[in-house]
This record gives C-alpha cells, structure tokens and sequence, in this order.
C-alpha cells in the first residue's frame, strides 16, 4: 500500500486508542469492584472481576502494535459483556449496574464497526435486559414498575444503538468517499498514479499465482501542445476527457486504466500476451484516428503513440515495466508518432 493510502485507512488507529482507554477502565473498574465484592461477599465475581482486571493489563501492554487486533477486540469484548450480564443478574449486586447495559453498543460499535457491531449489541442487550427484568421479577415487586424500569433500560439502549449505529455509517462511507477520491484523477475520473501503483500490486500477484500474462501499455497524445496552443487550454482539457472516456469505453472492465500524467495514460492489461496486447492497443489507436474530438466550431483529429511492456520478461516493478513501455513509446514518437510498440529495435538497444 502506498503511503497516501496508509495514511487514509486508519488500519483501525483510532480503535486501537479506544480499546487503550477501556482497557485502562478495566483494569482499574476490574480491581476496584472485586475488592468492593470481595468484603460483600461476591467472592466468585471478585475472582472473575479481578482475573478480567489483570488480562485488561497485560493486554494493554500489546493492543497498539498487535496486527490481531479484531481478534483480540472479540476475545476481550465477550468475557467483558459476559461478566457484565452475570453481575447484573446477581440480586445483591447494586441496582445501579443496569447503566452498563447502555456502554454496549457504543463498545460494539466503535471497536468492531458496523456490521458486527449491530450484531453483537443486539445480542448482549437483549441478554443484559432479560436478565435484568428476570432478577427483578424474582422479587416481589409491582409488575408495572418493573415493566416501566424495563422499558427505560430497552428505550435507552435503543436509541443509543441508533446513534451509534448512525455515526459508524457515516464515518464508513466518509472514509471510502476519501479513499476513492485519494484514488482518482479529478480532471477525467480515471484512477490515478496512486490507484495504478496499488492495483500493480494486486494484479501482478494474481498474474504470478495463474502464470497469467500481464501487459503494461504508456499511452501519449500526439503534439497535444498544439491543440492546446491553438485552442485553448480549456479545450485541451476538453479533449483530455474526451480521450479518456474513448479509452474507458474501449478497454475492459478488468483491465486498469488510469492517467498517468498530463496527457499520458497507462493501462495494465490482465491475462493479456504482449502479442494480444499489441494488437488491440493498434486497433484502439486506429479508431482513435476515426473519433476526432468534436466542438463548437471544428473536429479535432487526435492521435496517440503507445509503447508496451509485459510482467516478467520485461521485469517485475512497475517502475522497471513503465520505464521499458516509456523507452519503446519514446521510439514511436521518433519514429513518426500515431504508432504502437511492443518489442525492442536494434537501434533502441
Ligand atoms: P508529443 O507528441 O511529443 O508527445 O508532443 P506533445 O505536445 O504532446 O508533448 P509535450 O510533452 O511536449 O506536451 C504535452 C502537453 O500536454 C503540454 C501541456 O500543456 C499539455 N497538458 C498536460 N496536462 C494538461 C492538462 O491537464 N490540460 C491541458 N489542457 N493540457 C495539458
Ligand atoms: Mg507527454
Ligand atoms: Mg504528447
């Protein structure tokens, strides 16, 4: 991953913060209470409390730098519930421990995101309001205030399900909103350099595990200047997004297409032979010729030049594969321009 990509997924940073604090909670929540239920005479959830408290320690000790961190998420986050749904169940426990039942989604939620989240403050808010109403109903109490004091527990525990369930929505789709953005060319809607780099890493692992050819295309506009001197720079922006749709509605869904720079596009073409690769790049060229770009007031013939390297023979970075489809495309605009080239001359060697 790149940096601007590492730097955007938070790779659960601010979840590893979050878990930092409760495990501090913990610990000290954890020897505080079993104290406190030890001279009550809770002695097996003193034991449990203390046992929980010390875990909560020596896992705070490894939370920040761990790279399991949903796992340990889920190994902490059940016996902590667990525990919590027992002391509210114990009828000497103090009555006040209900409130605990309202930490569970927003625990659930900021550490595990949405999806499990939901899934796991459903199931131990569900578990923590019957067990709850259950230690109420084992003593004699009006039926109408314990259905009351349930409806309070069920409401609150609802609504902060909600808000919590809301805020991981919205902070999700913001972080794939950034990422997307980070990936994408502003002037074409193409992915970027960035996004090229990434999907490199992707496709070329793919391409060795299938020993699947991959081909890597360097496309440059020809004398693109020109058109921008005699028309205009917002023309040739024009054009550009002109040349760019052309080559998304020509290449496949499959294959990554991105702009490369000013007017350079590159292409990595999946289970694609240098050979194959080299015809259909000519066959895009030719019908580039025959789809000028058209204004208001004239048709503009746009032409490209394309040098072509394939993984493997040519090398295994993308640098090494850009920097060898640059040298033969550097041949075609010498040559005469408006040309594709797949394979060394002896004059380039
Ligand atoms: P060649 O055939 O040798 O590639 O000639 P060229 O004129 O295309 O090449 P050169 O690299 O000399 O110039 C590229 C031009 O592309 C220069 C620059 O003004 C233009 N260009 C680069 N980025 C943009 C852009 O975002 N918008 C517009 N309008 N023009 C751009
Ligand atoms: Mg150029
Ligand atoms: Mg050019």
């Amino acid at each position: 991953m790149t940096d601007t990509t590492d730097q955007l997924v938070q790779n659960y940073k601010y979840r590893r913060d979050i878990m930092a604090v409760l495990l501090v909670v913990t610990f000290l929540g954890g020897t505080i209470f079993s104290i406190i239920n030890f001279y009550r005479g809770l002695w097996p959830l003193a034991t449990i409390e203390l046992s929980y408290g010390l875990f909560s320690l020596w896992l705070l000790s490894r939370i920040k730098t761990t790279a399991h961190f949903q796992r340990w998420v889920s190994i902490y986050i059940v016996p902590f519930f667990v525990i919590m749904i027992y002391g509210l169940s114990l009828p000497q426990s103090s009555e006040s421990i209900f409130v605990w039942i309202l930490t569970i989604p927003v625990i659930s939620y900021l550490l595990l995101g949405r999806k499990r989240g939901f899934w796991y403050s459903v199931v131990f808010i569900v578990c923590g309001i019957m067990s709850y109403h259950w230690r109420f109903m084992s003593v004699e109490q009006q039926i109408s205030l314990n259905l009351a004091i349930s409806a309070n527990v069920v409401l609150s525990a609802a609504l902060m399900m909600a808000f919590a369930h809301v805020y991981e929505r919205t902070r999700e789709e913001n972080e794939a909103r950034l990422l997307s953005l980070a990936g994408t060319d502003p002037l074409t809607g193409l992915a970027n350099r960035m996004k090229l780099n990434e999907g490199f890493q992707q496709l070329s692992a793919l391409a060795s595990r299938h020993k699947a050819p991959l081909t890597v295309v360097l496309f440059d506009l020809d004398l693109f200047k020109t058109i921008n001197d005699v028309h205009g720079h917002s023309v040739g922006d024009d054009a550009l997004r002109h040349v760019a749709t052309f080559l998304r509605e020509n290449t496949r869904k499959t294959d990554l297409l991105a702009r490369f720079g000013g007017e350079e596009f590159a292409l990595l073409m999946v289970a694609t032979s240098l050979e194959n690769g080299f015809n259909q790049v000519d066959e895009l060229r030719k019908k580039l010729l025959s789809t000028p770009f058209t204004t208001a007031s004239c048709d503009i013939k746009i032409t490209l030049s394309a040098g072509l390297s394939t993984y493997g023979a040519d090398g295994e970075e993308l640098n090494q594969l850009l920097n060898k489809a640059d040298k033969r495309l550097y041949y075609a605009k010498e040559n005469g321009r408006n040309q594709v080239i797949a394979h060394d001359d002896e004059a380039m060697q």
